[in-house]
């Protein structure tokens, strides 16, 4: 039908209006006018929109799911596609997303994507201003998650409380319990979703400094809650970054950039390359023996070319081999150049891409500060 390829053709309508992947799809909002009466129509496209259209389906109170291809289509629902493309789709039901707010992408898990959905379409958490939402009440958050015990890798029921007033993030090991077990400040704090490392679909990770040590502990919550919680952090974080750097941007409420194995080498870069779990966080490159182990065995700064940081393909020339994998990339500091192997081609190219976005940043005096915070003592770790 050509009325209707014009409308999916318009450039708003090119990408996913829930994860932005390139396709055929588009959202329609509005309602009323849609026969079933529903608060959002959902239409997918042929290509590459299986996840979010399919996340619509399931949700049948908001959203009618047409092909733009394989159905048929009447001039009304046509016309009502011309009127609500993506365009007012985004003007509608995100007018108000906080700016904390995490907004998922195509490559994100599905318990982020599907609250993204919910809290768009079925909540109408984001189209009025000043709306009561459960992660932004300004004052705590208290509720229970399953935590994996540190050593014994069960995971037990305890009580979270996070607290914008004091900054920080607690847990308690019994419910009465005064004296919490963990008390860490906002600013030490990393949230991130790794469903597949931790073996739950809404399985988050907390990664936080103690003594100048990483340390990450691994929580889930049964239902999509879990995504509140994310967000609740994220928003105290943010509140606190406001305060503590007048400046600071939502940069610093950041995600991991990169996760995976690779080998490394020690100083001398003649000792045996071992496999490790390597964790990009912005400007630290942390390792671990296992990827799920409570503490890094070593980080290292990753800072900018203007202070004489740089990324090379390959290992520097005669290096020793006593690695399994090929692809091998060289991280050079002002103290020493860091040897590491890649399985694959697509890894190699990856890491390099991250760490290649990472030194061409201008570093932040924030990150001036860290840089001294996070001397360069993976060597003296390793
Ligand atoms: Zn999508």
């Amino acid at each position: 039908m050509k009325a209707l390829k014009e409308v999916w053709k318009r450039a708003e309508n090119s990408l996913c209006a829930d994860c932005g992947k390139p396709g055929e799809s588009l959202r329609a909002a509005g309602g009323k006018s849609w026969k079933q009466g529903a608060g959002a129509g959902a239409w997918a496209g042929e290509k590459g929109e299986a996840f979010c259209s399919g996340i619509h389906r399931n949700i049948p109170s908001i959203s009618k799911v047409k092909s733009l291809k394989m159905d048929h289509w009447d001039d009304a629902q046509v016309q009502f596609l011309a009127k609500h493309g993506n365009a007012v789709t985004k003007a509608t039901y995100e007018a108000h997303i906080p700016i904390y707010y995490y907004q998922p992408n195509y490559n994100d898990c599905q318990v982020l994507r599907e609250q993204w959905i919910r809290a768009k379409y079925e909540r109408k958490e984001f189209t009025e201003l000043g709306k009561h939402l459960p992660y932004s009440d300004g004052k705590s958050r208290e509720g229970i998650l399953w935590k994996r015990g540190r050593d014994n890798g069960q995971f037990l029921p305890r009580k979270f409380l996070l607290s914008e007033r004091e900054g920080c993030l607690k847990y308690f090991t019994k419910q009465d319990a005064k004296e919490p077990k963990i008390n860490v400040k906002i600013d030490v704090i990393n949230a991130t979703f790794q469903p597949a490392k931790i073996g739950n679909p809404n399985g988050l990770q907390i990664t936080y400094l103690k003594d100048n040590k990483t340390r990450n502990i691994f929580v889930y919550h049964e239902s999509g809650k879990v995504v509140d919680w994310f967000n609740a952090i994220r928003s105290v974080q943010f509140h606190y970054l406001k305060v503590a750097f007048p400046i600071a941007s939502d940069n610093e409420v950041r995600n991991f950039l990169k996760e995976g194995y690779m080998e490394k080498t020690g100083p001398k870069q003649r000792e045996a390359f071992k496999k490790r779990w390597f964790t990009l966080d912005h400007r630290r490159l942390m390792y671990f023996k296992d990827p799920l182990d409570a503490f890094a065995k070593g980080e290292v700064f990753v800072g900018s070319r203007e202070n004489g940081y740089s990324v090379q393909k390959g290992l520097p020339s005669g290096t020793q081999g006593n690695f399994s994998w090929h692809y091998g990339l060289t991280i050079v500091t002002p103290d020493r150049e860091y040897l590491f192997t890649c399985e694959t081609e697509t890894d190699q190219l990856d890491w390099i891409a991250a760490f290649t976005s990472i030194i061409n940043q201008a570093m932040t005096p924030q990150e001036y500060a860290s840089n001294t915070f996070f001397p360069h003592r993976w060597s003296t770790l390793f």
